[in-house]
């Protein structure tokens, strides 16, 4: 069978080894205890390629590899990273050149190939629910929104910079845009709109019945339910996943009725969410199984 690396770096580095849509053994995390900064924020690209080959090394464990597949957040093309608003380190590093050239002893000559974090998350969770033949659809909520989509197809699909408020004082998000879903729901901007609360307590907060707070809530699931519909009428109903480390704060049944409230053509009707919580080993998958499609087309 295939061995295929997949690399997974969103809020840490995770690299496993996949066959047949598995993870063999437990992922390699870098940085392996969780600390309060995002270290990945402060390395330089070269430090990220240097920690990814670490860590492919590893896993490989000495044996031949066919091919390694990575999830990194931003505009990927052609295995250049054109732009990462939270990795902006990044921006215009050629990451799969990088590593190709990187990898040595056995490994060298592993076909490296790169691709949108929020892709492989959707990758993954079609790989996984046995549904490689259908459109399958993702929200990752961290520090940045991803939208993720399987097959991967020609274009940007930034979707976390849709445009979801017209207010001109809506201008937290990452990439400088104003009225963004990420600058609502992004957890930098969280951040800083609430230069005194952490996401945690403003959703605590929200659910005892503080106005600002409960008001933020409303906002958030509301700029959520926009996008959504926004892709809805560009592409059609489905099911739409939500992972990440912040899927906590998504309450579904409020999504839902907001989505309703917004999407009411007939033929667009039937749409659903669907929560998976947040792992590793689904961006690694996928990971792999993109890479394993590019390799082989
Ligand atoms: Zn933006």
């Amino acid at each position: 069978m295939r061995r295929t690396v997949g690399v997974l770096v969103m809020e840490h580095v995770a690299v496993g080894l996949v066959e047949g849509h598995k993870v063999l053994g437990s992922p390699g995390i870098f940085p392996q205890k969780k600390e309060s900064l995002d270290p990945l924020q402060s390395m330089p690209a070269e430090g990220i390629v240097d920690c990814i080959r670490g860590q492919v090394e590893k896993i490989a464990g000495g044996e031949k590899i066919e091919a390694v597949g990575i999830g990194f957040p931003g505009i990927i093309r052609d295995g250049v990273v054109e732009d990462s608003p939270n990795f902006q380190q990044a921006k215009g590093f050629a990451l799969q050149a990088a590593l190709s050239v990187a990898l040595g002893g056995k490994l060298a000559g592993a076909q490296v190939r790169v691709f949108n974090d929020a892709d492989v998350m959707a990758a993954g969770i079609a790989a996984t629910q046995g549904k490689l033949n259908k459109l399958t659809r993702v929200w990752t909520l961290g520090n940045g929104i991803g939208f993720g989509r399987y097959p991967s197809s020609e274009g940007i699909w930034e979707g976390g910079h849709s445009v979801v408020t017209l207010d001109p004082k809506e201008n937290f998000c990452g990439c400088g845009g104003r009225g963004h879903l990420e600058g609502i729901l992004g957890r930098r901007s969280m951040r800083m709109r609430f230069l005194d609360l952490e996401p945690e307590e403003v959703f605590e907060n929200a659910r005892s019945g503080d106005a600002r707070c409960t008001e933020f809530l409303m906002l958030c699931h509301r700029a959520l339910a926009a996008a959504t519909a926004t892709n809805i009428h560009m592409e059609g109903p489905g099911t739409f996943f939500i992972t990440g480390p912040d899927v906590k704060f998504i309450d579904l049944a409020l999504l839902d009725r907001l989505l309703h409230e917004m999407v009411k053509m007939s033929p667009l009707q039937g749409s659903r969410f669907e929560l998976i919580p947040t792992s590793d080993e689904m961006g690694i998958i996928g990971a792999a199984v993109n890479a394993n499609r590019a390799v082989q087309h």
